[in-house]
């Protein structure tokens, strides 16, 4: 299987918009690696360049140890599959799953064979054309193409032809695969039995996969490794879960989470252990583990603190939303908005109102805290998150992550107390 390599790969379009700034990432040979990125950010002009559907203006592209960038799209034999697949409408499925040279559509054999091409499998055992065949009719099973086989694509619905669309990549029995949001038009349901069958088939193939997608969930789902793009540049990659617990920059933490992290500006002052930080929400110490470049100023800097909206605590309090009390901790706010997402509760919480300094507080920002439902539902009464409600933050200082104001980057690592 081949890997892919990016080098210092930039795209400006001529308008002088630059849709990629020096991205370099390698997708190991085997891996089903995610890009996630908000729309606009890159991804499709990205996967055009790989493909050679595009040139980049700087950079190079390897695939399998050689650089490609002269190379013509046909012989990088990379198969990508779009968000709509065009299909010939005049095609069935079964010959629009036969390699384009073509071949007698009703000879079963051919077929089969033809999922990995049929030139070399000649040369192989009976046995082993037997492993392959069955290996071929599972892959056809998998899609469930099978009862589709005669159909044309006018008969097919928008996940059937997603599947078919998959089947025509799997024979061309590509170098490696690029998905451009194969399965954002579909419902949720269709979305997830296509995710795990390209799990199957990933596995079953060993197949190299660069994914593209702005789901979050689908993009933790699928991947073995996911690669953050915002606005063309390549921020952070790491497994899900580190992208998750540990994002490296603000704008990672920004695009990561249902409902995203919450963030707000905040000023810090090194201490001896680590920093003291004011902002609207909170103020406290943050404590430091590891020395950090930025402490060996005295100065008081501008960072962003982040807290993930399902680890904020929320308590009722019996205050009244007119008075406002000044907490050390500020962590007063008001409910603004509260939605039932089923198996949570999304609730929208505002600074408490200042009297004295209302155009200052009204530019703050609001804090996102989710609840689950079910068990903790009969604690978490809805009339406590009603509108107008004066609700008390609080927030384990391990579950703040903390930003630097000017480039973004992460200062601190989470999970420490
Ligand atoms: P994504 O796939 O992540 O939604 P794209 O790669 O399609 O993003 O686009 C990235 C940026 O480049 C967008 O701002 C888009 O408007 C711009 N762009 C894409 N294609 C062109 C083009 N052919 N000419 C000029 N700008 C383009
Ligand atoms: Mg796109």
């Amino acid at each position: 299987m081949t890997a892919i390599r990016l080098d210092n790969v930039s795209r400006r379009y001529s308008q002088g918009h630059q849709a990629l700034h020096s991205i370099s990432l390698e997708v190991r040979s085997g891996e089903l690696f995610v890009l996630l990125g908000p729309s606009g950010s890159g991804k499709t002009t990205l996967l055009r360049l790989i493909a050679g559907l595009d040139s980049p203006c700087h950079g190079r592209i390897g695939l399998g140890g050689q650089w490609v960038e002269t190379w013509s799209a046909s012989r990088r034999r990379i198969a990508m599959v779009f968000q709509e697949s065009t299909l010939y409408p005049h095609r069935t499925v079964k010959e629009l799953l036969l390699p384009p040279s073509g071949g007698n559509p009703s000879d079963s054999v051919t077929m089969v064979t033809r999922w990995f091409g049929i030139d070399w499998i000649k040369r192989w055992s009976s046995a082993r054309r037997e492993v392959v065949g069955e290996l071929a009719r599972s892959l056809l099973d998998t899609l469930g193409l099978q009862p589709l086989l005669n159909r044309k694509p006018h008969q097919l619905s928008g996940g059937e032809r997603q599947r078919v669309a998959l089947g025509r990549a799997i024979v061309r029995n590509p170098a490696a695969f690029l998905f451009d949001e194969p399965f954002s038009s579909l419902d949720v349901s269709t979305r997830w039995a296509l995710r795990s069958d390209l799990l199957n088939i990933q596995k079953k193939l060993g197949s190299t996969m660069l994914f593209v997608t702005h789901d979050q969930s689908e993009a933790f789902a699928l991947a073995d490794r996911v690669g953050v793009l915002v606005d063309g540049v390549l921020r952070q990659v790491g497994t899900p879960d580190e992208v998750y617990s540990q994002p490296s920059h603000v704008e990672v933490a920004r695009a990561t989470g249902d409902p995203p992290m919450n963030v707000w500006p905040a000023t810090a002052v090194p201490t001896e252990t680590g920093w003291r930080v004011q902002s609207s929400w909170w103020n406290g110490d943050l404590k430091m583990a590891e020395s950090s470049q930025v402490r060996s100023t005295q100065q008081t800097i501008k960072v962003w603190l982040g807290v993930r909206p399902e680890v904020l605590g929320v308590e009722p309090t019996t205050e009244s939303g007119a008075h406002r009390q000044p907490l050390v901790g500020g962590n007063l706010g008001v409910v603004k908005e509260s939605r039932f997402l089923g198996n949570r509760w999304g609730v929208e919480i505002s600074p408490m109102p200042d009297a004295s300094a209302s155009s200052q507080k009204a530019s703050e920002p609001s804090v996102l805290v989710t609840r689950a439902s079910g068990i903790e539902r009969r604690r978490l009464e809805p009339g406590q998150f009603e509108p107008g409600r004066v609700v008390r933050l609080n927030c384990d200082t391990k579950d703040m992550h903390m930003f630097d104001g000017e480039s973004g980057r992460r200062i601190r690592k989470a999970g420490r107390s």
